[in-house]
């Protein structure tokens, strides 16, 4: 039976991504009973399992290895009733069935049908491409100043980028600490000013400018990064610790581009509800547009977006009070 002809669509909700976001929604939609799929991504993983130690995530005070969170999201989920698959999505289509109107997702060579659908697939930080980068993820190698600076205390960094962010967290670290090296590719900042001024008025910061790190190594842990200086091509190397790199993250949101509303940088815009601008569907997490990605705030939004598909599922199947 093809699915046009069903009255209904097969699930209620469908859930593009099994992280922190996906695998909330997916536990409060489907506790609200409705009939629900989370759909990881086959060749992306969740950035929350990329991080030994998750120290800021309430009611945990001890602790808790990433990928050791990203299964209790899971296992905590399926006891509701949380179908699963894995799949790259790739896109969605206006579907309907009946009196109906839902969306099609298009997973390699399968098809799932739903009244709603929430985009849950994250961000990727942008990675610098250089040797050592990707072996010392985790052992030296950072991406997030919040989650891994207190690791580093007494200790010295090397922060990449001259942006906002790299100097916002950089300024951060020097809680931690004892010497943060700024290394950009440019002789002066591109962060606004305030930010600029109290970096530059720092003692724990120093800066490498007109540089770029092209190579990370070190044995099990990271211990020095080799820096090119741009202008004269010299090489030299500075012994760190940790290198944390903010040169930008990268929406997994290709699959929804000319489809649904992003911003300038590739986010899914959404309101305070979690809403797209395509009826029936909604984002949340690191995908969206929004200040703060972590996986708190990534939990939030996706209770946030699964109770809007539930009041959206209600009014649609006319089961609204
Ligand atoms: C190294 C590191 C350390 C961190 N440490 C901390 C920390 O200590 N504390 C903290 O709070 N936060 C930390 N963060 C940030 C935190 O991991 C993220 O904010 C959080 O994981 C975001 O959750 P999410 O569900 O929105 O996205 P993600 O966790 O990235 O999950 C995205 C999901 O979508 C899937 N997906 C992507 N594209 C597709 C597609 N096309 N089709 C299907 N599925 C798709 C992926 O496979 C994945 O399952 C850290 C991040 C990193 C990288």
């Amino acid at each position: 039976m093809s699915e046009q002809s069903l009255a209904r669509p097969p699930y209620d909700v469908v859930i593009i991504g099994g992280g922190p976001a996906g695998l909330t929604a997916g536990m409060y939609a489907s506790r609200a009973s409705l009939r629900t799929l989370a759909i990881a991504g086959a060749s992306t993983v969740s950035q929350v399992t990329a991080t030994d130690l998750i120290e800021n995530y309430p009611g945990i005070p001890e602790g808790i290895n990433g990928f050791d969170l990203a299964e209790r999201f899971k296992a905590q989920a399926l006891q509701f009733g949380l179908e699963t698959a894995d799949g790259d999505v790739t896109g969605l289509t206006r579907q309907s069935w009946g009196d109906l109107a839902g969306w099609e997702v298009a997973a390699g060579q399968q098809r799932y049908g739903a009244l709603s659908v929430i985009i849950a697939t994250g961000a990727n930080w942008r990675r610098l491409g250089v040797a050592g980068e990707e072996r010392f993820i985790g052992k030296g190698v950072s991406f997030c100043a919040t989650c891994d600076g207190p690791f580093y205390r007494d200790r010295e960094v090397a922060v990449v980028g001259g942006g906002d962010t790299a100097i916002q967290e950089a300024i951060y670290l020097t809680r931690f600490a004892k010497k943060v090296t700024v290394v950009h590719r440019r002789d002066r900042l591109r962060a606004t000013a305030i930010l600029q001024k109290r970096a530059l008025e720092n003692p724990k910061i120093a800066f490498a400018w007109n540089s770029v790190v092209d190579a990370i190594d070190g044995l099990d842990l990271l211990q020095w990064v080799r820096l090119k200086d741009v202008t004269t091509g010299a090489a030299r190397q500075l012994n760190v610790d940790g290198v944390f790199i903010f040169v930008g993250l990268t929406p997994n949101t290709a699959a929804f581009q000319g489809l649904i509303a992003l911003d300038n940088a590739g986010y899914v815009t959404v309101d305070a509800n979690m809403q797209t601008s395509l009826p029936g569907v909604f984002a949340c997490g690191d995908c969206t547009a929004k200040r703060f990605r972590q996986v708190v705030t990534a939990c939030g939004d996706g209770a946030t977006a699964a109770f809007s598909a539930q009041l959206y599922c209600e009014e649609m199947k006319g089961e609204a009070y």
